[in-house]
């Protein structure tokens, strides 16, 4: 609940839903909102506002450089163009019309995924066009291979996501077998800020990830990696990118966001996110009708999540039912409900007060009791 709620009658929601972009993604630290803000009443030089992400960017994830831009969306979009133009201006002036460049971006059939709208769409936003290998099920690095090998190809996409379907592709394998054809790999770790040092020691170009998922920061989109293809990504802004631009305060607010995690014990922060799972599932198990567990993040994130497995027998309910009961209840309650069919209702507690805890414990008790 924030002031605003009341002043202009706007749904509270409780979510446990994770980093999800139509709820408002996440909680920023007041340090990170009084950065944000500070941002909006002053006039920079935009261009030392964006060199400054690039040195803050090296210095907290390790990467050779790295820019501020929109959002993921963008980033994806931009580093498609970076790929096919480098830094040349006439190649940055023509796009999205890519004739005469290399046009097309290879990625595994199940990293084409949909994130409230087709990653896809983001190549071709670009002037690109997606070439999907292998199937959604499985892509070899021979299927791989076989796409990257055609003459034409920008880049190779990956994508690290719980969002992915399909076996998991050997990142690091992916990648070699990209350079060995003089292809350039990039990656989009949308959700996996904390995972960037292990992205970048695949040795792709490019790392995106975004900065409101568990970083924290407003809206952003950043790019790390390589010196030049950065530059190439920061080139667009007199292209393409000119849509895709990062504001002011994005781009403070990230540096508040890089440095706050750099100062942040990730052990005994794991150790918290741990310890409040470990309580919830301890008193949810304790409900009629339901299992409670504790699951992995299954992308190696270091938090787990409280799984509720839903008998429909003993609990009078679906998980389908019981999920909506939430939803619709008040305040509404958003589980992860990409199981439901299997009888499973997720909740992500990363963002989430105790007293929001609390709440979600009673809504379960009271509708289970019904
Ligand atoms: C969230 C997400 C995006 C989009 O990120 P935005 O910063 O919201 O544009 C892209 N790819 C994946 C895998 C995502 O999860």
């Amino acid at each position: 609940m924030t002031e605003f709620h009341d002043r202009y009658g706007l749904t509270a929601v409780i979510n446990a839903r994770g980093t999800f972009t139509p709820l408002g993604v996440s909680r920023s630290t007041g340090e990170v909102a009084s950065a944000t803000a500070g941002a909006l009443s002053g006039f920079f030089v935009l261009e030392e506002l964006k060199d400054l992400a690039a040195r803050t960017i090296a210095e907290v994830t390790g990467a050779e450089s790295g820019a501020v831009v929109h959002c993921t969306s963008a980033a994806v979009t931009l580093a498609v163009a970076a790929s096919m133009t480098g830094v040349s201006d006439s190649r940055i002036a023509a796009l999205p019309d890519s004739a005469g460049m290399p046009g097309t971006v290879v990625l595994p059939a199940g990293h084409a995924v949909d994130y409230g709208h087709p990653i896809v769409q983001d190549i071709r936003l670009a002037g690109a066009t997606p070439d999907l290998a292998g199937s959604e099920t499985a892509c070899s690095l021979a299927d791989l291979q076989e796409r990257v090998a055609l003459p034409g190809v920008a880049c190779l996409l990956l994508v690290s996501s719980r969002l992915a379907r399909g076996e998991d592709i050997p990142i690091e394998g992916a990648v070699a077998m990209a350079h060995r054809h003089g292809v350039p790999v990039i990656i989009d770790g949308a959700a996996q800020d904390f995972r960037i040092g292990q992205l970048l020691g695949t040795g792709a170009e490019l790392v995106l990830v975004s900065g409101q998922k568990y970083l924290g920061s407003p809206t952003a989109g950043l790019v790390l990696g390589r010196a030049a293809p950065v530059q190439a990504v920061r080139a667009q802004e007199k292209g393409i990118g000119r849509a895709m631009k990062p504001s002011k305060e994005a781009i403070l607010g990230v540096v508040a966001a890089l440095r706050a995690r750099q100062g942040t014990d990730r052990d005994e922060w794991a150790r918290q996110q741990r310890d409040k799972v470990a309580r919830f599932v301890e008193r949810a198990g304790g409900l009629a009708g339901v299992h409670a567990e504790l699951v992995p993040d299954p992308t190696g994130l270091p938090f787990p999540r409280a799984r509720l497995g839903v008998d429909p027998a003993s609990a009078g309910l679906t998980a389908t039912a019981l999920a909506k009961a939430l939803q619709t209840g008040s305040p509404p309650i958003w589980a992860m409900t990409q199981d439901q069919e299997r009888g499973n209702l997720t909740f992500e507690l990363v963002p989430l007060t105790g007293d929001e805890i609390d709440t979600i414990l009673r809504r379960l008790a009271d509708v289970l009791a019904k």
